[in-house]
This record gives structure tokens, C-alpha cells and sequence, in this order.
């Protein structure tokens, strides 16, 4: 027997996935005057990996969002981080310049969602298949969700993370493992952490470990750590009393006070995920967009996080292809896919630049401790990487075009009935 068709929604725009990506590029769209859908597969926004640290080209994205004041009236600025050397217990202090703030990831998506009209995300819609059709000279997305329901779209931007669905029916070669895996979660110290508010890194050959303080209770940490793809690892690392276990064990020549924090794991938070990357010239050769269909966020460029910009340049991606629809819309009163082009050249250089840079420094961070290993990472590449990783966070995405007035907004509406 076939799969029984539930009901079918038409819409102009379809966002797939309401994670940071599909939240932000709603509201960049909401705010250039264009209504969207959003489909998320889980039955809630979907809060995996605890909190993140945003740098200043996301702050940007925020402002152009309107949304960065509710944010940085929670969330402290952080000055410094401190990265200790964990095999010689050096330390070194470094500032920062520019704003960085770690988030919750629930608070981030909570900010961007409440901006979104009532029933703007469609939760338990897990898209399955895609096709594209002609009718009547323009192009219309056909998306099958897992529950038989039929969505038809305008424009179809895929915002469905790593193993996107969208990316894949692009063509685009599937994310490759980066050879480590991460375990991120939250700490609670019900009387007070007690610690000033940096950002902490360890330093080892075979792992690196971070915790920056979210407010005086609570602790983001994470652990990156060489680890080779494993199927059955893959399905034991669910169970979150596993993964504080795998942790302690991983890091028993860390400083008690890391070790501290992972025991004070909330282990509700503990999650654990492979490293994934998509090859940059996957990102520089292939086709980015067919027709009315493209993708953002992780969906496009899933890095490695050694520079904490996979979130980061998420929000970047939605005020330009906000502005490159917008634009379009605005001149011309409905959808082309010249808009999704304009997205798609301006964001294929940087993305592919930022995968490059971090897969760059995880690499160099974990290659050995011979003399000319460090000696090219302290005096050769920490210089130059300086300077690379200053543009990469300084980025700026630019603003959004205003939206049209309300007596074109009219006009444009009949256009598209
Ligand atoms: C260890 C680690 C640390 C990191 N630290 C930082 C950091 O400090 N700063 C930073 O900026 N970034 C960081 N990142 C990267 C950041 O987490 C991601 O880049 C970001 O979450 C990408 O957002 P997204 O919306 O594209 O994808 P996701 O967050 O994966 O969201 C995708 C959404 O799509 C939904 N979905 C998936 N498939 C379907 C489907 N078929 N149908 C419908 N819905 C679907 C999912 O349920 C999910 O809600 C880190 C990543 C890791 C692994």
C-alpha cells in the first residue's frame, strides 16, 4: 500500500530545518517583508549541543536580525581567553578584540523564533524527498515529508543541517569526517561556579577542551578529540552517562578544575557528535543552487569548530540571502532564481575559506610535539593565523533592504496569488 498524502500546504517560501539557520533566515526574510514556512523535523526546536560562542561577524548578522539586544542583555562580553598547555601547564592570556559572547543555544533560538508569526514553524515535518516542476513557465519545489504531507513551494532553501536532504538533491558530495569527534554540555553549580568570566582552553596533542562561564551557576565546556569513524561508537555514544565516562577518561591530564566541570556534567545537556566538514571545493565548484532551491547554514558549509564559526556565519548567511531575495522580490514583485545566484556567489568564497582556516588550525593544534612541528606552529602559523582568524571574525554581512512599503507590498501580494 502507498503512502497515504495527509494534506498538501502551498507556500511561497519554504525554509527547511529550524535550527539556528532556518530561524534566522525566517526572520531576515520576515524582515525584508517576505512570509515564510519553516519545517522542522523534531517535535521542539532542537537545543543539541548546549551553547556556542558567537564573535562579532554574528553580532553583526543579530544586529541586522534586530534581535542582538535580547541577547546582550543576558549574556556578558568576554574579554580573554587563557589556553593552558596541558603537558607543560603554561599558560598564556590572550584578549580579545571585538565583542564575543557564549550563549545558551536554547536562548538563541527562543530570541529568533519569537520573532516569528504564531505558526511560522511546522514542528514534526521531517522532509523527505524533493522535485522540482514546471507550471506554467515557473518553477515549483514538490517536498514530500515523512508523514505523506506534500509541501509546495516558490523557493526552497535548505537549512537541515550536516546531513541535509536539500544538499544532497543539490549534488552536493556528502560531508567527509574530519578524524575527531566533540563532546559538548553544561555544568551546573547549584551554589555558584565561582569563576571569572573567560574563556578557559586546554591544550593537548590529542584533544583540546574548553569551558567559558554562562552566568554565575552555570558552565558551557567542550572536549574535541582525535577519534577515527566507528559505526558501533557512533550508537554507544547516546547514552550520556557513557559519554561523561569516555570524557573523564580522556582528559585525566587535564587540570582538576576541567575535570571538575565535566563531573558536574547536567547530563541532560551531554551530547557527542563526529567532526563533519564539507571539502571547500566541494563548496567552490559545485552548483549551490538549481532552479528555486538552495541551501544555508550547516546544510552548506558544515566545518570543523577550531574557529567557532559554523554558527556564526549561519547568521551571515541569512541577512544575504534575506537581502539577495529581498532585493529581487522588491524589483521585481515575485521569486527568481537570479536572487538565489547572487547568495550563492557571494557567500561560496568565504564559506569555503572559513572550513579551510578551521580545519587548518585543528590540524596544526593536534600534529605532534617534534621541534619543527612547534616551532612552525608557535613562530610560522599562530602569526599568520592571527591575522587570517582576525578578517574571518571581523566579517561584516552587511544590512538588510528595508521592506516594501505597505501600498507595493499589496500589489506584490496579488502578483503572487
Ligand atoms: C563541538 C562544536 C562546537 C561548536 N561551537 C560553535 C561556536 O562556538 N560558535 C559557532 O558559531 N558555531 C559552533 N559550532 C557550529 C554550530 O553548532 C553549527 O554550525 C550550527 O548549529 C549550524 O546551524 P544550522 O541551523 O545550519 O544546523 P543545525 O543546528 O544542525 O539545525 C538543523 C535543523 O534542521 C532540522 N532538520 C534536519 N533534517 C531535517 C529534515 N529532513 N527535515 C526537516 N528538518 C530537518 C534539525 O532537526 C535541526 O533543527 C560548533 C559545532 C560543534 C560540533
Amino acid at each position: 500500500m502507498g503512502v497515504q498524502v495527509e494534506m498538501e500546504i502551498k507556500e511561497n517560501v519554504v525554509i527547511v530545518g529550524g535550527g539556528i539557520a532556518g530561524l534566522a533566515t525566517a526572520l531576515a526574510l520576515k524582515k525584508v517583508g517576505i512570509k515564510t514556512l519553516v519545517l522542522e523535523s523534531n517535535h521542539e526546536l532542537r537545543t543539541t549541543g548546549a551553547a556556542l560562542t558567537l564573535y562579532p561577524n554574528a553580532w553583526r548578522a543579530l544586529d541586522a536580525l534586530g534581535v542582538s539586544d535580547k541577547l546582550t542583555a543576558i549574556y556578558p562580553i568576554l574579554t580573554n581567553a587563557r589556553i593552558t598547555d596541558v603537558a607543560t601547564g603554561a599558560v598564556q592570556v590572550v584578549s580579545f578584540d571585538g565583542i564575543m559572547r557564549p550563549v545558551h543555544r536554547s536562548t538563541l533560538l527562543d530570541t529568533l523564533a519569537q520573532e516569528l508569526p504564531k505558526d511560522a514553524i511546522r514542528f514534526s515535518s521531517k522532509l523527505k524527498s524533493i522535485e522540482n516542476l514546471r507550471d506554467n513557465g515557473s518553477s515549483i519545489a514538490v517536498l514530500t515529508l515523512e508523514d505523506g504531507t506534500i509541501v509546495k513551494a516558490k523557493v526552497v532553501i535548505g537549512c537541515d543541517g550536516v546531513h541535509s536532504v536539500v544538499a544532497r538533491w543539490l549534488g552536493l558530495s556528502a560531508p567527509i569526517h574530519s578524524g575527531r569527534a566533540a563532546v559538548r554540555g553544561i555544568s551546573v553549580y547549584p551554589e555558584g561556579h565561582g569563576m571569572t568570566h573567560e574563556l578557559q582552553q586546554f591544550i593537548d596533542i590529542r584533544s583540546r577542551g574548553g569551558l567559558v562561564t554562562l552566568n554565575d551557576k552555570e558552565l558551557y565546556w567542550f572536549v574535541t578529540y582525535k577519534s577515527a569513524p566507528n559505526v558501533v561508537e557512533n550508537r554507544k555514544m547516546k547514552s550520556p552517562e557513557l559519554i561523561q565516562q569516555r570524557m573523564l577518561e580522556n582528559i585525566t591530564d587535564y587540570p582538576p578544575v576541567f575535570v571538575d566541570v565535566v563531573q558536574h556534567s547536567d547530563l541532560r545537556t551531554l551530547t557527542w557528535a563526529p567532526l563533519m566538514l564539507r571539502v571547500p571545493w566541494n563548496l567552490i565548484l559545485s552548483d549551490l543552487y538549481k532552479e528555486n532551491i538552495t541551501v544555508a547554514g550547516d546544510a552548506m558549509h558544515p566545518t570543523t569548530p577550531d574557529l567557532g564559526q559554523g554558527g556564526c556565519s549561519s547568521l551571515e548567511d541569512a541577512v544575504v540571502i534575506a537581502r539577495h531575495i529581498g532585493n529581487y522580490f522588491h524589483r521585481n514583485g515575485e521569486f527568481g532564481s537570479d536572487a538565489l545566484k547572487g547568495y550563492t556567489k557571494e557567500r561560496r568564497w568565504r564559506v569555503a575559506m572559513i572550513i579551510s582556516a578551521s580545519y587548518l588550525s585543528g590540524w596544526i593544534q593536534g600534529s605532534g610535539s617534534g621541534w619543527f612541528m612547534k616551532f612552525f606552529r608557535d613562530k610560522v602559523f599562530y602569526n599568520f593565523f592571527s591575522v587570517l582568524s582576525y578578517n574571518v571574525v571581523h566579517f561584516n554581512c552587511g544590512q538588510l533592504p528595508k521592506p516594501l512599503l505597505a501600498a507595493d507590498e499589496e500589489n506584490s501580494r496579488k502578483k503572487l496569488e
